[in-house]
């Protein structure tokens, strides 16, 4: 069991985020197509998820997956359609999600993302737990960027684009079609059983940023509303809920061991989340970010 938990945490080391240029695993891996709605499509392969909207006025994309997938992307984006992508809108700068950005604004793409996002984009990043990422070039920078939020109207829909304030970065996105009442959180939600969510806090992230951000999540949607999360299977409103609580429970028993003057060894040492994702070394490394979020 502990073995499968750090195997698991290992792949999903490579596939949150900062893993350049990294090898053969991810670009062996095949792009699946998912048909959720007419002229909506999610495409799952080893980096973040990518949805496409299509219709007359083109195809707006949300997020590229690993540069070394791109290929791929491409041929399954392709395969449903022969528009081609007018938008790119990245839900945050990591390049599990933005490696397709310097092909996509090549072939002529505009691409939106808000500031934070691109002004990672545009330099060299340290991602926590990951390491280097490398600025892109200009090409495959955000050419439109906001602050707050920003409206799209396209293909017949309403788009928001939301910024909900720091929580899995600084810049992270949340879109959601109105029409449609489909909601992309980008990585505020994963559903990756047996993994902590994680957050870049070199970055701006943080699991007071999550939680708040998620509750925002859950102002937008409805019961019927399809949660399309940065990783993972297309969930609902209460798969949300699930995971929030998830969330606070991890916020409380941590700060409840800060409170009763436990060190940072002692609390990693009880493995105090167990309940939620078992034990292991990426756990205990979430743990030690946790604690010194709320220890101060
Ligand atoms: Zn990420």
């Amino acid at each position: 069991m502990a073995r499968t938990v750090i195997a698991m945490l290992m792949l999903v080391a490579v596939s949150c985020a900062g893993a350049q240029g990294a090898g053969m695993n991810i670009a062996s891996t095949d792009i699946k197509a998912v048909r959720l709605q007419d002229g909506l499509y999610l495409f799952k392969g080893y980096g973040g998820n990518a949805v496409l909207l299509i219709g007359p006025d083109g195809g707006l994309l949300v997020d590229d997956e690993y540069a070394v997938l791109t290929g791929k992307l491409v041929a399954a984006i392709a395969a449903v359609t022969d528009q081609p992508v007018r938008f790119v809108v990245n839900t945050h700068f990591h390049d599990d999600h933005t490696g397709g950005n310097e092909y996509f604004g090549r072939a002529g793409a505009i691409i939106i993302a808000q500031e934070n996002s691109r002004r990672r984009m545009s330099s060299d990043q340290v991602v926590s737990l990951y390491g280097p990422q490398h600025a892109y070039a200009s090409i495959g920078q955000p050419r439109i960027t906001f602050e707050q939020s920003l409206q799209l109207h396209l293909n017949g829909n309403s788009i928001d684009l939301k910024y909900p304030g720091p929580a899995h970065t600084d810049g992270d996105t949340i879109i959601f079609l109105r029409e449609r009442n489909v909601l992309m959180t980008g990585d505020l939600f994963v559903r990756a059983p047996y993994i902590p969510p994680y957050f870049d806090d070199l970055n701006g992230g943080s699991l007071e940023g999550m939680i708040h951000c998620v509750d925002q999540v859950l102002v937008l949607a409805d019961e019927r509303t399809l949660v399309l999360p940065g990783h993972g299977e297309p969930g609902t409103r209460s798969d949300v809920v699930e995971y929030r609580g998830q969330l606070i429970g991890a916020r409380e028993r941590i700060r409840a061991a800060i409170a009763r003057g436990e060190s940072e060894d002692a609390v990693v040492a009880e493995h105090p989340l167990a309940q939620y994702w078992g034990a292991g070394r990426g756990i205990d490394r979430w743990v030690r970010i946790v604690y010194r979020e709320y220890h101060r």
